[in-house]
């Protein structure tokens, strides 16, 4: 099946509307149970992420003739409300897409190659994944980047941290802000990054790593 794989930014006309849309989800949400609930979803989805968007499309109203797209504003803003509303509503609508009910098991392909050449093994790659996403001290997010040389890194920052800041192309990430967690896992951050792994939808993963 193919879909969406990264958020709709709208930036054509972004002038005239909103610039950014929170996009329907090619699953149905409660369908990612039990790695994360139906609860969790409704808020998660259904709150924090459309919160975010709105916040950057009312922070963004007049930013058009500035920024050419939410990707320019979350590399180019300075530190502040703009960026991290961009950064926070991208970040989210990039996580959701990338998981599937039908998601798991292991990659394939060039993409499988690559990371057994960068990680050693799939196995590898997802254990330091976990620990780097346990590692971050407070709210944050944890991705697997791609430098311009293809070559695959983990990379964990606080707050609204995304990659493309440093000229890095995001090909997964997890939220480990505690609201992505705490009602179903509680404190236990590392639980529900392992169990995450059950529903990576590889097929988007695969496509964003060649794109
Ligand atoms: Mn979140």
């Amino acid at each position: 099946m193919t879909h969406a794989e990264h958020p709709n930014t709208n930036v054509k006309d972004a002038a005239s509307g909103p610039l950014m849309t929170i996009p329907e989800l090619p699953y149905q949400a409660e369908s990612l149970a039990p790695a994360i609930s139906a609860r969790t979803m409704q808020y998660h989805y259904g709150v924090h992420t459309q919160a975010y968007i709105d916040n950057l499309n009312r922070l963004g109203a007049t930013t058009h003739d500035v920024y050419s797209s939410v990707e320019a504003i979350i590399c180019a803003a300075p530190e502040g409300p703009l960026y991290n509303n961009a950064a926070q509503a991208w970040n989210h609508v990039f996580y959701f897409l990338g998981l599937s009910p039908e998601g798991g098991g292991e990659p394939t392909g060039e993409l499988a190659m690559a990371i057994d050449r960068d990680f050693g093994s799939y196995g590898r790659f997802y254990d330091a994944f976990v620990e780097a996403g346990t590692s971050v001290f407070g709210s944050g997010w944890v991705w697997l980047v791609a430098d311009g040389g293809q070559r695959l890194s983990i990379q964990a920052g606080t707050n609204a941290y995304n990659p493309m800041r440093q000229g890095l192309k995001p090909i997964w990430v997890a939220d480990v802000w505690e609201h992505a967690y705490y009602l179903d896992y509680q404190n236990r951050r590392g639980e529900a990054l392992r169990r995450l792994a059950d529903i990576i939808d590889w097929d988007v993963v695969a496509r964003r790593y060649i794109l």
